[in-house]
């Protein structure tokens, strides 16, 4: 592979793209002079700040440095060992965080669910609480939505509303993994509060990285009663960053004058171009609806041998053939429209 090959944008993964301009901006900025270590900083207190102003709310704001821990440890402050954890089948608290929510939280259990479109739905939740109530049972205590979720689609407001009251009247806590909750802000056009807490989630894992950071995820507690010893869990699980306010400026950047927004919203009308240009090739199917930055697509196995010899990298998770085809905040039309036109050109000359 030569270097320009090496350099190529792909649609492998929104993690695969590079620092957006403001995110990296903000660095150079804080990259000036001391500061104090450990989140006692201007930044970290301004991209909380910032949040807060987002989110129309007092929430407690904590800096770490992925997803995984995200989650893992907000779910452990939800939960005690005895508890479970209620989340759909292809969750990637359950499938893509090498069991660190069951670890953090010492053993908690993760009860899984089916639904269509990676989504739950409440009567599936009801189903698992009510299946068992007696003490034998791992006490289902928290609710896990991701949201966009795994495959691209996005919980409505009204879906949400629906799931919250549910976990409400059952006393389960929520949690969204919100990796890629910017791209169902900019999908959805809400206000980020009317699909978090005032639909009653208790806790978000905002994700920064594929948003366009180099590090760092906000832990996003609405209800600042779970946020009691949070640090102290950071901290022990190696998540304190000494020089936090790196963590932390890239947030600044993003969240000023919705560049956040602007980002998740180019990456979505992407995929949507995508979704428009390969549902019209006859040989290809698609799997999911396009609500947010991503395209799930079958092709002729053949044909997706090919689009990796031209140099395309994505993922094949669903099945044989089933592609994933993410875009990113840098993500061109070009991009796209030469993907689709290579997939043209090789269903028409396969089979
Ligand atoms: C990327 C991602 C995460 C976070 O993963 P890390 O690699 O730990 O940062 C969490 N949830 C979902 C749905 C993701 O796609």
């Amino acid at each position: 592979m030569n270097a320009i090959e090496l350099n190529k944008r792909q649609f492998a993964s929104d993690n695969n793209s590079g620092i957006c301009p403001e995110a990296w901006e903000a660095l150079a900025e804080a990259n000036q002079g001391h500061a104090r270590g450990y989140g006692d900083d201007r930044w970290t207190e301004k991209a909380a700040d910032l949040i807060r102003e987002v989110f129309e709310t007092d929430c407690e704001v904590f800096f770490v440095f992925n997803g995984t821990a995200a989650n893992s440890l907000s779910l452990a402050s939800l939960c005690q060992s005895y508890h479970s954890i209620l989340c759909h089948e292809i969750a990637h608290v359950e499938t893509d965080e090498c069991g660190a929510p069951e670890f953090f939280s010492n053993g908690t259990k993760v009860l899984l669910l089916s639904g269509e479109n990676g989504k739950i739905d409440p009567a599936s939740i009801e189903r698992m609480v009510k299946r068992r109530t007696d003490i034998h049972y791992p006490k289902p205590r928290a609710v896990s939505l991701t949201q966009a979720t795994e495959v691209g689609t996005v919980y409505a407001p009204q879906e949400l509303n629906a799931l919250g009251e549910t976990a409400k009247k059952l006393g389960l806590r929520v949690h969204m993994d919100g990796a890629r909750f910017a791209n169902a802000v900019a999908s959805l056009d809400v206000s980020p509060s009317e699909i978090t807490w005032k639909a009653g989630v208790d806790v978000l894992c905002f994700g920064g990285t594929k948003n366009g950071t180099h590090v760092g995820d906000a832990v996003v507690f609405f209800d600042r009663q779970l946020a009691h010893e949070f640090d102290y869990r950071c901290k022990q699980a190696g998540q304190l960053a000494s020089k936090m306010r790196f963590l932390a400026a890239p947030w600044v950047g993003l969240l000023k004058d919705g560049v956040w927004l602007k980002h998740a919203g180019r990456a979505n009308a992407l995929a949507h171009l995508m979704n428009e240009g390969l549902k019209e090739i006859a040989n290809v199917k698609i799997l999911f609806p396009q609500q947010a930055n991503s395209v799930f697509a079958e092709f002729p196995e053949e044909v997706a041998e090919k689009l990796r010899e031209r140099g395309w990298f994505f993922y094949s998770f669903i099945g044989r053939g089933g592609c994933r085809l993410m875009c990113s905040w840098d993500t061109t039309e070009e991009d796209v429209n030469q993907f689709v036109s290579d997939v043209k050109e090789l269903c028409a000359t396969s089979g």
